[in-house]
């Protein structure tokens, strides 16, 4: 039975009273990347593998040890996306989106999924927002890029992330790059990890960023790329740091950042988290000038980050953000009774045409359990409708925190003034502000509506 009670290794449930946070999270993610003209995509949870053995490059841990792979019942290999950009791109060509006006800029919210160890920050099943900007070589687009990620985490309130970037060059400066790494490696060969001496020959620049500790330790001193990159890249380089300047976006130069592909070129970029353990790389990006012509579509530079939504949760937490409170019930209203119980049902209903959360029972409590719950509910207000109720046409509405009371007329009519009615002013001092706001957003637009 365990199995069918415990959830697979490295995945994670979102229950009820944690989701208002993650809805903030992507909601503001999303309005956030809009303002820079990036609109959502949407592309399959999983695609034939050979995208992802292509795009994230056949040397990478991603490819080579963590990916969901099967073979569906026609015989295909199929994988789970363990990131963003490859469904994007064959999106993107497949749909002809590169024959629009450039750039195309896309944002996605996904699951991905990566066979890795689990613990804090690192799951199975994981959770991605990210941007692409496709058909703009300029280091302006480089800086939009990171400027969105940027706004979003000021958005959110998260502090005391450092951002850091670096240029990888392009190809025509990498094969001297290649070179100098390749005669490093190989002079302490013996000691690097037999992944990292399968990618000696062949990718030199993943032996960088292997996790592991010896090989790290060996990757310490080897040669940086900066040392290396060609002129062009270096003045790409430095009118991204003037585009950051610019826009008061603050960085450190990190040499050792790399993405050890080919067609990723010039810039990478972290935004680095310190204190939540060692998976502090909240959001990774970079430049792919070459991937799109490498997958078979017109030659288009492209530039896009992702961030990691798990560890953005953690960082949060960490640093004290505030999350807006959900919005808590406006009013419970009781019943004695069948007939009753419909007027609920249909006062309920009218409150919920304005926006305001209604309940009433659908358990067939008693009136003293229905109470309770509406207690536990922390609603704001509430009533109780019997048969005296029905026969006066009239109910008393319950403040719940003062424990005052206002009759009223029982339709909906009057039950939404009341909402809207006299009470306001000492509403604003509740706790949970979403109905308040609401209510004096309302109030103001109803204002503003009799001034005209
Ligand atoms: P790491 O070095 O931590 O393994 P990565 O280089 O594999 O990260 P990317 O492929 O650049 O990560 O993915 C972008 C972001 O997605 C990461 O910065 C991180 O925030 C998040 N991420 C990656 N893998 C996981 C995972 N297994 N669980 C949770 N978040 C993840
Ligand atoms: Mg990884």
């Amino acid at each position: 039975m365990a199995i069918i009670t415990n959830a697979p290794r490295g995945t994670q449930d979102t229950l009820p009273s944690q989701s208002y946070k993650w809805q903030h999270i992507e909601q503001t993610a999303l309005d956030t990347a809009r303002l820079f003209g990036f609109r959502e995509i949407r592309t399959p949870t999983f695609e034939h593998t050979e995208l992802f053995a292509r795009s994230v490059g056949d040397t990478t841990d991603v490819v080579q040890k963590e990916m969901y792979t099967f073979e569906d019942k026609g015989n295909r290999s199929i994988t789970l996306r363990p990131e963003g950009t490859a469904g994007v791109l064959r999106a993107a060509l497949q749909n002809g989106l590169l024959n629009d006006a450039l750039p195309v800029k896309a944002s996605y919210l996904i699951s991905c999924f990566r066979y890795e160890k689990p613990q804090a920050g690192r799951l199975r099943e994981f959770h991605q927002f990210g941007v692409e900007m496709l058909g703009s070589a300029s280091p302006v687009a480089d800086a939009q890029v990171i400027a969105v990620a940027k706004s979003i985490f000021d958005t959110l309130g998260v502090t005391g992330l450092r951002l850091e970037i670096n240029s990888i060059g392009c190809p025509a400066c990498r094969a001297k790059y290649h070179q100098a790494l390749k005669e490093y490696f190989y002079s302490h060969q013996e000691d690097l990890c037999d992944t990292c001496k399968d990618r000696l020959e062949k990718n030199p620049m993943r032996i960088l960023d292997c996790k592991s500790p010896v090989c790290a330790e060996i990757a310490k001193n080897a040669p940086v790329v900066l040392d290396y990159i060609c002129d062009d890249c270096k003045v790409h380089f430095e009118s991204l740091q003037s585009n950051l300047d610019a826009m008061g976006i603050e960085y450190v130069v990190n040499p050792t950042i790399v993405r050890g592909l080919d067609y990723y070129t010039r810039t990478v970029f972290e935004f680095v988290a310190t204190g939540i353990g060692a998976q502090g790389t909240v959001c990774g990006g970079g430049r792919y000038d070459g991937l799109i012509k490498m997958l078979g579509g017109p030659d288009t530079p492209a530039i896009g980050f992702a961030m990691g939504l798990e560890r953005l949760l953690l960082v949060m937490e960490q640093c004290g953000c505030e999350f807006p409170p959900e919005m808590g019930c406006t009013m419970y209203i009781g019943s004695m009774g069948p007939k009753a119980a419909l007027k609920a049902v249909e006062l309920c209903a009218a409150l919920r045409e304005e926006g305001f959360y209604g309940e009433c029972d659908t358990v067939g409590r008693s009136v003293k359990a229905q109470m309770k719950y509406a207690d536990k509910l922390g609603a704001k207000f509430s009533c109780i409708i019997g048969e005296d109720e029905l026969a006066q046409n009239k109910a008393k509405i319950k403040n719940m925190k003062t424990g005052e009371t206002q009759e009223v007329s029982l339709d909906s009519e009057s039950f939404v003034d009341f909402i809207y009615g006299g009470t306001i002013d000492e509403m604003v001092d509740y706790t949970d502000g979403l109905i308040d706001l609401k209510i004096s957003q309302m109030n103001l637009q109803k204002k503003g509506e009799e001034d005209e």
